[in-house]
């Protein structure tokens, strides 16, 4: 039967729910009480993993398991429905002196990943230019642009006639007897069903229901440099801090984790901590123009598990909590939220993601 859902926030989370319904035939209404598609789904780097990702259990591992394809296929979709490119590219991670090797190559081997030890030579072959240290090489992990994939899933959502759309909204969700309503510029909507996608602040939509979900922002900050085309091909990790190479040669160069509450401006101290990071993996970056620099909020959840589920006794479900992998994890995120609103089974083992599910004290 045709649904008609309405989603909160519209974010990479929100907008590729839309999609998905859309494609499905249902009707949405999407609706931002800010600008759609400029909060952390726009800040992030694209780098389609986790960083160190034996440091995750399996709950996120699952959600992260097929996302190279998925992007790849996205990607392909989406610049055939819209003509915008996300520019997902299969370029490789290199992470520089990694602290745990053993546990990263007996995770890989354990999960299936391509995985190959570098000395400094070998180093120098996949990437001239990095300052000497040994890696892993991850030949298979890519990175989407996401600010063009979220235009693009816009551009989609936005042309389709089933979609229903409402940004810089004053949106409010209330918790009823038997259920919830959401109003949206002082007015009902009539829905089967209403997803929270508010990522950062996705816990006080929750709070009239009386649920203390544990989503916390955590900022980020990030810089742009402007080199020569070419100057780098490969993503480059080292010590939590990472360079990520654009098409049109642009590197983006992140990140800072930062608790700062929901405070996104960006700092001089951040800007010389970065740059300070990418010169010391990549010294040629010295002489580099910085183009700009900017910050954006995780949605930051215990041990990195999103929160994926229905309110009890609602109509209500979240989406929310994928912090430092909201890109990664926004398919089959997305594939399993689809499931649980539609009645279907879902994709993996939902039961992690449950609200009420135990998860560790830490972020990450
Ligand atoms: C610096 C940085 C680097 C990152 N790098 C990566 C990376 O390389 N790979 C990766 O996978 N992930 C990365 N991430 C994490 C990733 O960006 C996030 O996990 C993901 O974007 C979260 O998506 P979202 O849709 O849940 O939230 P958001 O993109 O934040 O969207 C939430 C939306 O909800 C709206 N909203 C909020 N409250 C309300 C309300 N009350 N009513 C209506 N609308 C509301 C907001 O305006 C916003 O548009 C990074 C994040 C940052 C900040």
């Amino acid at each position: 039967m045709r649904q008609r859902i309405a989603i909160i926030g519209a974010g990479v989370i929100g907008l590729l729910t839309a999609r998905e319904l859309l494609h499905r035939g249902h009707r949405v209404v999407l609706v931002d009480r800010a600008q759609p598609a400029r909060a952390a789904s726009w800040a992030g780097g694209g780098i389609v993993s986790p960083l160190y990702p034996w440091r995750y259990g399996e709950a996120v591992s699952a959600l992260a398991a097929g996302a190279q394809e998925a992007h790849a296929r996205l990607s392909t979709e989406l610049l055939a429905e819209t003509g915008i490119d996300p520019e997902y590219t299969p370029c490789g991670l290199l992470m520089l002196a990694p602290a745990d090797v053993a546990q990263a190559l007996s995770w890989c081997e354990a999960h299936g990943r391509n995985v190959e030890r570098c000395d400094v030579t070998r180093v120098a072959q996949l990437q001239p230019g990095l300052s000497g240290r040994d890696a892993l090489w991850m030949p298979a992990i890519g990175n989407v642009r996401n600010p063009r994939l979220l235009r693009a899933l816009l551009a989609m959502v936005g042309a389709h006639p089933g979609a229903e759309l409402a940004w810089q909204a004053d949106v409010a969700l209330q918790a009823e007897e038997g259920g919830a309503v959401l109003r949206v510029n002082g007015r009902a909507v009539d829905c089967d069903a209403i997803v929270v996608a508010a990522g950062a602040w996705s816990a006080s939509l929750l709070a009239p229901f009386g649920i203390d979900l544990p989503v916390i922002p955590v900022r980020g900050q990030m810089l742009l440099f402007a080199p020569r085309p070419g100057l780098l091909q490969r993503i480059v990790l080292h010590e939590g801090r990472y360079l990520i190479p654009r098409r049109d040669g642009r590197i983006v160069a992140g990140s800072t984790l930062e608790f700062t509450g929901f405070d996104d401006s960006t700092t001089v101290q951040a800007r010389e901590s970065l740059f300070a990071s990418a010169t010391a993996m990549m010294p040629a970056l010295a002489n580099v123009p910085l183009e700009t620099q900017w910050a954006g909020l995780r949605p930051g959840a215990p041990s990195g598990i999103p929160y994926i589920d229905r309110v009890p006794g609602t109509h209500v479900y979240v989406n929310a909590g994928h912090f430092r992998n909201g890109l990664v994890l926004a398919p089959a995120a997305v594939s399993v939220g689809v499931a649980q609103l539609l009645g279907e089974a879902p994709p993996v083992d939902a039961s992690p993601y449950a609200i009420t599910a135990p998860r560790g004290q830490d972020l990450v």
